[in-house]
């Protein structure tokens, strides 16, 4: 074992989780020998009130997390050596995934802690890398990350960003990198970039765009929701750039109402819809049959008549940010889903999506139970829908699992 690392001792019946391989620990389970600001910021060695060896992890007295665990082998210590192997090995288990780049460019490269890189999100699309860090020990290592990606992929440009709901409790500053080749920049104009998901056309904007700028952890519930829409009047709720939307019209819905708060990404909607019509991507009636709506999706609902929708997907943003909103958040999560299951048009399909990790896949069917019995209808499960396999679970972080699905049939 390597000697020259700070030890931090856990406090007895402290350790269980982490003996376990969850990655996080935080500042309750540690025996204070010295303070954390002694200690700094860097690799340090975890062990037990027996003193024995757990794992190596990086210790940030800044961070909302005291130390992120990193290596259970006492024989490996998280170097630079392992920055690259672990950014490697992501991106190699990505590349089987999505072989026909015709029909998908667009996926998930790392999954944070789920890929063991802590904080780290990196999406492809097309030939530009979007990275968005959450975490101060992710911000520390953004260039070997960079320079990882761009041996492995050979990108036009990444572009690195902190990602602002963590800016705070991770006192980072709100920033965004782009690197083109050896130099880092922020460009006076930003094109659109351009990718395709299941053989659609899509754009976005890299800095106006939410999040990383696509929701490519919906792709193969895009694909199971379309087998649905033949003939069907459909309703896409919180449509985002119209993923979706695309999709039903792709399989021959007989009209897509897309609703979205959101005047830039029902912009990004129109130039996708466009973009596929002339590429002859969808039929050249698609257009007639889509209606956009700028609105706020809990009113439209309220207003919204009864069966006047036989496929209705509710695909809201992430509803509670912690755990101490998933209360809150189960309560307007049943408002959505009593409102689509109480006024679809019976043996209707609704599609209904959380994104929040905070509620889990059970408290989530029990909230749709309830809407149900308060719309007094009965509800099947048809299919049971989660991330796709680009946004993998880490069974030893179960916070990993985030996106929960299920497809109804409202009788
Ligand atoms: N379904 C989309 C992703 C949805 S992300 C896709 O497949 O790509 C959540 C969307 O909800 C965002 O576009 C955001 O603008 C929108 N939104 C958030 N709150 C809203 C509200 N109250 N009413 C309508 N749209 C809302």
């Amino acid at each position: 074992m390597n000697g020259q690392y700070k030890i931090i001792r856990i406090r007895q019946g402290k350790e269980k989780q982490l003996v376990r391989h969850h990655p996080w620990m935080f500042s309750g389970a540690v025996e204070h020998e010295k303070s954390p600001e002694e200690i700094g910021v860097g690799i340090v060695q975890i062990h037990d009130s027996q003193d024995r060896f757990i794992a190596y992890g990086w210790h940030d007295p800044k961070s909302h997390i005291l130390v992120r665990l990193l290596s259970w082998d006492a024989q490996v210590v998280p170097d630079e050596t392992w920055w690259i192997d672990m950014i490697r090995s992501a991106v190699r288990r990505r590349l089987p995934l999505f072989s026909d780049a015709r029909q998908t460019n667009a996926f998930r490269l790392i999954h944070g802690e789920a890929d063991f890189l802590p904080g780290i999100v990196a999406d492809l699309y097309g030939s530009t890398i979007v990275c968005i860090i959450s975490a101060r020990v992710g911000w520390d290592h953004r260039q070997v990350v960079v320079t990882t990606l761009r041996k492995l992929l050979n990108p036009s440009r990444i572009i690195v960003s902190t990602d602002s709901s963590f800016c705070g409790i991770e006192q980072m500053k709100e920033t965004t990198e782009w690197h083109e080749g050896e130099s880092v920049t922020v460009p006076a104009t930003v094109e659109s970039i351009r990718f395709r998901e299941l053989g659609l056309l899509y754009g976005m904007d890299p800095v106006e765009g939410q999040k990383s700028g696509f929701f490519c952890d919906q792709r193969d519930n895009r694909a199971r929701v379309g087998t649905y829409a033949s003939g069907r009047t459909c309703l896409d709720a919180f449509s985002y750039s119209g993923a979706f939307s695309l999709n039903l019209l792709a399989s021959g819905a007989r009209s897509v109402t897309a609703v979205d708060s959101s005047a830039a990404a029902l912009r990004q909607l129109e130039a996708n819809l466009e973009a596929n019509g002339k590429n002859r991507r969808i039929q050249s009636d698609a257009a007639s049959r889509l209606t956009v709506r700028q609105a706020d999706v809990f009113s439209f609902l309220r207003e919204m008549e009864t069966d006047r929708y036989d496929l209705i997907i509710l695909d809201p943003p992430k509803l509670a940010q912690t755990k101490g909103q998933v209360e809150g958040a189960l309560r307007a999560y049943k408002d959505l889903n009593r409102l689509a299951i109480g006024k679809i048009r019976r043996g209707g399909i609704v599609a209904t999506f959380s994104c929040s990790s905070g509620v889990s896949r059970e408290q989530f069917k029990t909230m749709i139970a309830w809407a149900a019995k308060d719309a007094a209808r009965e509800v099947q499960i048809l299919e049971t829908l989660g991330q796709g396999p680009d946004h993998p679970v880490r069974l030893s972080f179960p916070e990993s699992e985030y996106l929960k699905g299920f497809i109804l049939a409202v009788l």
